[in-house]
């Protein structure tokens, strides 16, 4: 992409130097990719104000801005364009760049389905055009201009998804995307908050169609009545739909459906037969119907669809590697942001990139794959595996690279041991199969994995953010790695969200974290005296409690000659586990005075009961202690020290106390403690497994040891490899609890083994290896920890490391 001063001046945006040409638009400041031929654009979100980044920036040579003000720090240090909203400013200029081409657009929206469409649709319809389309799922106010900057001159058709939760909100992204056909997929129930109807919401996304010529929809009058432009519909009951599907038989993996257009009836062979799927092929076939391909050509290239893994997923691999797998793309856009993601996740120095041949970049080779070596080169990659034909031809002259005509020569040829304690990188458009590698990298445990959504973890952590003063600061704990979920994956996000403080408890979960990079100040919660001088080495900040464990760390920090060492005084305010009483404060004092070797950062209590607003007034109490305590202390050693008290449900409801700083837990998890509060956070963690197994047991017949369970009438049982060693309470077993197949509960039966448990799937249509959720979205942690007499904190920390943790980002 190129961006001219022309095309600057058209979208209002104006710099001191003219002449000025930009080939990369960055918003993320993380990018690898941000140099001097970068227009950065200083977003300002509820949470995050992309402004505080502009100074080191500039270090990395990003010479040009887009901002709302100009910080002081930086005044005069680079070239400002000042406008009154930088997310407009990033559409107008999408909008603009948008114009110089001649290109077709398809304008996806919806409530879901809109991803799987766009990338069939793009796979389907790539033989006739050069197609240029949204990357992953980017479908937002920034999302799609981002997607926009990623056509070129010899692009003929762009497929874009617009996703909206605001009202409003839609209006900008037609304005950019300015679709010739619409197409509306699926509306669930989806993102309804922002509006106060489905109907509102409909009659919002309408809007991207204003001035399409036609729009492609199941048919429906309750959304055609908002639709101004002409339709084109299929459905599988009224005959009025331009096509409409006769019949529907699902057999083996596979549907066939008999279609209806015009005056001829074909059918079509679909390879998977959940009804999601279905529908959003048959939106599909919609689409190609009406660019009028030939009947034929449909039939062989729905025939071929695949599923659809839109995620960039981080995975252990063998030799302590670690795996990014973008096995199912290859194109240039999508490259960079994986480039962007592997420099976030890397969790070595050596950066290793498996990449194949490009497709569809809209540019010539030569030019695309220069461009490609730069990219690399920015990017620091120490090893580049190519896998294709052309590929390898464009990257002889580099050091550090290997070259391989196809997957199976590389997978032949290539010593995968070879690789050891880096970061990999694999990415490969579809056709390369190089899902295979990944198996091959992949560190080989049993199928059962734990997911971790890190932006449903950055979406909650901003959502007690909101309710917080913008001077308080966060400390997060990860103690117990990361309440199960993993220590460094979720220390690293936290980093990234700049959050002030980790909190662990025990030394070596600190030191695990520093070993992994993390410099964000770490507080340890239980500092034992034999692990003084390590947290020392690793500079972890130790809570002291008693006077014994303070005065023998002083002595140390004497010993060593330290200056100001960070400490933290925890007081017991009614708790009653650890911390210094009112009756030590004295001595407590004397010992700090006038004593330079160690500094009081902080001084904090834990509040026993916030959870439950029956405790109001122990709570109150326990507040005003703190309150006298830690200020006898502050004023008596003339000290001004940071002061935390609260936990998530505190931050809850008692957020008028929030002092200097709050110690944010289980919430950031996903997990609130009550149901207001649990409605305002989203899942974090999905445990998943699979079916092993499915039988058919007869009347009279039991189910696992002891028969517990006694089948009554014929019944369809599956096994699923996961038991109470796995963390799978017993207590959840004998038709108590319950998992999800194919969104629909399987009750457990019998009792929960150690590896494994029986479900009930008589009523559900689901084959062997099919996907099990045991907790997630439904059954939910909180649930489960009812009917268990437990609490959701005991579920998460209890699920065992052999589970493999997942983490990913959208
Ligand atoms: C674990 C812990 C927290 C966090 O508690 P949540 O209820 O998970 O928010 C805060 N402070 C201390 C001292 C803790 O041990």
């Amino acid at each position: 992409m190129k961006i001219n001063s022309a095309i600057l001046t058209s979208a209002n945006l104006n710099f001191s130097d003219s002449g000025i040409e930009f080939d990369h638009i960055s918003i993320d400041s993380r990018s690898l990719q941000n140099g001097n031929a970068t227009l950065f654009f200083c977003l300002k979100g509820q949470n995050n104000d992309a402004h505080i980044f502009i100074e080191s920036l500039i270090e990395k040579g990003v010479q040009h801005f887009v901002v709302e003000y100009i910080p002081a720090n930086v005044a005069g240090k680079a070239h400002f364009c000042v406008v009154e909203n930088t997310t407009n400013a990033l559409q107008n200029l999408a909008k603009a760049y948008k114009n110089q081409f001649q290109i077709e657009t398809i304008g996806i929206t919806g409530s879901n389905g809109k991803t799987i469409v766009k990338e069939w649709l793009n796979f389907l319809l790539s033989p006739d055009f050069s197609v240029v389309r949204s990357p992953k799922s980017f479908n937002s106010q920034v999302g799609v201009p981002l997607s926009i900057f990623g056509i070129n001159e010899n692009h003929t058709l762009g497929i874009f998804e617009a996703g909206i939760s605001l009202k409003g909100e839609m209006q900008k992204l037609a304005e950019i995307i300015q679709p010739n056909i619409g197409i509306f997929t699926h509306l669930g129930n989806a993102h309804q908050e922002g509006f106060t109807t489905v109907e509102e919401k409909i009659i919002e996304k309408c809007q991207l169609f204003k001035d399409s010529e036609i729009v492609i929809l199941e048919k429906n009058d309750w959304i055609e009545k908002h639709i101004t432009a002409p339709t084109f519909t299929w459905s599988f009951e009224d005959t009025k739909a331009n096509i409409f599907v006769l019949n529907k038989v699902k057999n083996n993996l596979k549907t066939t459906l008999e279609i209806q257009f015009k005056d001829e009836t074909f059918k079509v062979s679909l390879p998977f037969t959940d009804d999601i799927s279905i529908e959003n092929a048959i939106t599909c076939i919609s689409t190609l119907l009406y660019l009028k391909t030939d009947i034929s050509v449909i039939k062989e290239r729905v025939s071929k669809l695949y599923n659809i893994e839109i995620r960039l997923q981080a995975k252990k691999g063998i030799n302590n590697c670690l795996l990014i797998d973008d096995s199912f793309s290859s194109d240039y856009q999508s490259l960079k942001i994986a480039l962007d993601f592997l420099e976030q996740q890397k969790l070595h120095q050596k950066k290793t990139i498996i990449l194949s041949d490009i497709f569809q970049s809209g540019l010539n080779v030569k030019e695309l794959y220069s461009n490609v070596i730069k990219l690399l080169q920015q990017n620091n990659i120490t090893q580049i595996i190519t896998i294709g034909e052309t590929i390898g031809n464009y990257f002889q002259d580099l050091p550090h690279v290997i070259s391989f005509a196809n997957t199976n020569a590389f997978l032949q040829q290539f010593n995968t041991d070879s690789f050891n304690n880096e970061t990999i990188l694999i990415k490969g458009a579809r056709s390369f199969n190089f899902d295979e590698i990944v198996v091959l990298l992949e560190e080989k445990v049993h199928e059962t994995v734990l997911e971790i959504n890190l932006d449903a973890l950055t979406s909650n952590y901003n959502f007690y953010k909101k309710r917080l003063k913008n001077s308080t600061k966060i400390m997060v704990m990860v103690k117990a790695f990361g309440y199960g979920n993993g220590g460094y994956e979720i220390a690293k996000q936290l980093a990234h969200l700049k959050t002030d403080y980790l909190g662990v408890a025990f030394a070596d979960e600190g030191i695990a974290l520093r070993k992994a990079g993390i410099t964000t100040p770490i507080m340890v919660l239980n500092p034992e005296i034999s692990s003084y001088k390590s947290m020392i080495a690793y500079h972890l900040e130790p809570e002291m409690y008693n006077i014994s464990g303070l005065t023998s760390f002083i002595d140390l920090a004497k010993e060593k000659n330290l200056n100001a060492y960070p400490i933290h005084l925890k007081i017991d305010t009614g708790m009653h586990r650890l911390g210094f009483e009112e009756e030590n404060v004295s001595e407590l004092i004397s010992l700090l005075q006038h004593n330079n070797f160690v500094k009081v950062a902080s001084i904090f209590s834990h509040l026993a009961a916030t959870d439950n607003l029956d405790f109001k007034d122990f709570t109150l109490q326990q507040i005003q202690l703190f309150e006298s305590i830690s200020n006898q202390i502050s004023t008596t050693l003339n000290i001004q020290p940071i002061r935390h008290i609260l936990n998530t449900s505190g931050i809850f409801n008692f957020s008028e106390y929030q002092y200097e700083m709050v110690r944010l837990g289980i919430g950031i998890y996903g997990v609130g403690n009550s149901e207001d509060e649990q409605n305002s956070l989203q899942n974090v963690s999905t445990l998943k497994s699979i079916i092993s197994q499915i039988r058919t047991v007869e009347a009279n017949d039991s189910i696992g040891y002891s028969r517990k369970f006694m089948v009554k009438k014929e019944m369809r049982i599956a096994t699923i490899p996961i038991g109470y060693a796995d963390g799978i309470r017993r207590a959840w077993g004998n038709e108590k609890g319950f998992v999800s197949i194919n969104n629909q509960e399987a009750t457990i039966l019998g009792n929960v083994c150690m590896d494994m448990l029986m479900v009930d799937v008589t009523h559900i249509n689901c084959n062997e290896r099919d996907e099990v959720i045991i907790f997630g979205e439904n059954p939910h942690v909180t649930e489960i920890a009812k009917v268990c007499q437990t609490i959701p904190y005991e579920i998460l920390t209890s699920i065992s490391q052999r589970v493999k943790r997942i983490f990913y980002k959208n």
